[in-house]
């Protein structure tokens, strides 16, 4: 008896990428070939792309009926954008990887073998270098893994890309999470499952630019937080209780102080800075709890994670 292929099913965000796709779609075919011992699906995530990805990834999909895609009525994350590939992805594995071939698909051979041979659930890669990013960003990168590693008890491993492959029971486990406020990194870690990472070389984009700004990857990296700890609360709370703490010795200190010396009208201006500083650290701290409220708020309205303008229709 002949045993049935496997299916791996690639999930492709993608955000104005028409210059990469041709590119990423030759390396995919050559891949394809190369590991003809199992199927593939490519599933293209058009994020509301406002140059010709559409089209491109239709004309893709004309000729080869390995290519699905969805198309989103407007641009609404790489994170909805993995969301919604995972839920139409039918593949015995699924890989998510960025259309601008930073992390090369021929890796995929490796993370097959290796899931395959070692037993794990999930093969994920790491980086130590991020060749086509600015020191800044490098710079605020590692400060950020370092900060998410003391906050969170969810693991985040440093230099983690969302390049990773998953067997199917995985990609159920997440897509039990349809939480609003997504943070792919910190919810492929929640759901747990042997991972095995492979430490790799990131390429420079094969086309066109990063379509992450800096204040895009600040709201990113704050939502890394807010989702997954809630230690700026307790840390709020704590910090509070020290003022009051100091407060409490300084109205004492007063006191015996105008016991003793009287009470000359003296001091104001350091009164003054004091009740700036103070009033500045609450109106920060009400700051953290306003973005918790806003998460919840966001969550409560359980508003789709994203809206569908076309997608293929399958065709096996
Ligand atoms: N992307 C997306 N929606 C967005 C921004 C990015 O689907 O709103 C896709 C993008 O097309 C690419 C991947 O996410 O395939 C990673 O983006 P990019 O390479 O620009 O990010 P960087 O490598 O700079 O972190
Ligand atoms: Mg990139």
């Amino acid at each position: 008896m002949k045993l049935k292929k496997e299916k791996i099913s690639l999930v492709i965000p993608c955000y104005n990428e028409e210059e990469s796709l041709p590119i990423l779609y030759k390396e995919l075919n050559k891949l394809a070939k190369e590991m003809n011992y199992v199927n593939f699906e490519f599933l293209f995530i058009d994020d509301g792309s406002k140059d010709n990805t559409l089209k491109t990834i239709k004309n893709f999909s004309k000729k080869d009926n390995r290519v699905e895609f969805i198309s989103f009525s407007r641009n609404f994350g790489k994170e909805a954008g993995i969301y919604a590939g995972l839920e139409k992805s039918t593949g015995d594995f699924v890989a998510v990887i960025d259309a601008d071939l930073q992390d090369p698909p021929q890796m995929l051979k490796e993370m097959y073998k290796t899931i395959k041979e070692e037993n794990y659930e999930c093969v994920a890669l790491y980086t130590k270098s991020h060749k086509d990013y600015s020191l800044l960003r490098k710079f605020f990168t590692k400060c950020w893994y370092i900060l998410i590693g003391k906050m969170s008890s969810t693991k985040q491993v440093s230099g983690a890309r969302d390049f990773r492959l998953m067997k199917r029971k995985m990609v159920e486990a997440i897509l039990q999470m349809p939480e609003y406020n997504r943070y792919s990194k910190g919810i492929f870690s929640f759901v747990g499952f042997n991972t095995k990472w492979i430490s790799f070389e990131t390429g420079k984009r094969a086309a066109g630019k990063s379509k992450f700004s800096f204040f895009k990857l600040f709201k990113y990296a704050l939502e890394g937080i807010l989702a997954f700890s809630t230690k700026p609360l307790v840390l709020s709370a704590l910090i509070g209780l020290f003022f009051c703490f100091i407060a409490f010795i300084a109205i004492i200190v007063i006191i015996c102080k105008t016991l003793i010396y009287g009470d000359p009208v003296s001091g104001w201006p350091s009164l003054a800075c004091i009740i700036i500083f103070v009033s500045g650290i609450q109106l920060f701290f009400f700051g953290i709890m306003g973005m918790y409220l806003s998460k919840i708020y966001l969550e409560v309205k359980k508003r789709p994670l994203y809206i569908i303008n076309e997608e293929s229709k399958k065709r096996r």
